[in-house]
């Protein structure tokens, strides 16, 4: 399809952080100062004990597969020329889970546990998404 813009997105507080993160190609997690809990999405308060003081910290990318599935259909005009695509909800090795997609690959071939690693997709001057592909394969 032609002439489809990409959807404004115009995050706000910690998901902008997030967002500006992923522009220098890091996911971004935190860290709690009190209780050690691991926190992903990025917040103002720790879920486990309530601190305020949380750590931005850089996970590498790396994890497995914890569940996937595969989109038969385009939620949106600007997908309409990638499906199939699967979508992944994995583990990453720092203790947080994420989901994306994991472009390019046969859904058939897509199994859980699979390892998987970051890679940053640069849509745009303003917008960069996160996607994976499995541990070394090029993306
Ligand atoms: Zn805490």
């Amino acid at each position: 399809m032609t002439g489809t813009a990409v959807p404004p997105i115009t995050p706000r507080g910690e998901e902008a952080r997030y967002y500006e993160r992923l522009r220098a190609h890091e996911v971004t997690y935190q860290g709690c100062a009190d209780c050690d809990s691991v926190i992903f999405p990025l917040r103002t308060v720790c879920p486990g004990c309530g601190s305020e003081s949380l750590e931005d910290r850089v996970s590498s990318g790396r994890g497995s597969i914890h569940s996937f599935t595969t989109q038969h259909r385009a939620g949106h005009p600007l997908l309409a020329d990638r499906v199939p695509y699967t979508l992944v909800l994995v583990d990453l090795d720092e203790g947080f889970r994420v989901m994306a997609d994991l472009p390019g690959v046969d859904p058939e071939s897509v199994a859980v546990g699979q390892s998987v690693e970051a890679w940053f997709d640069d849509i745009d001057e303003r917008l960069t998404v996160l996607r994976f592909r499995r541990a070394g394969e090029d993306s």
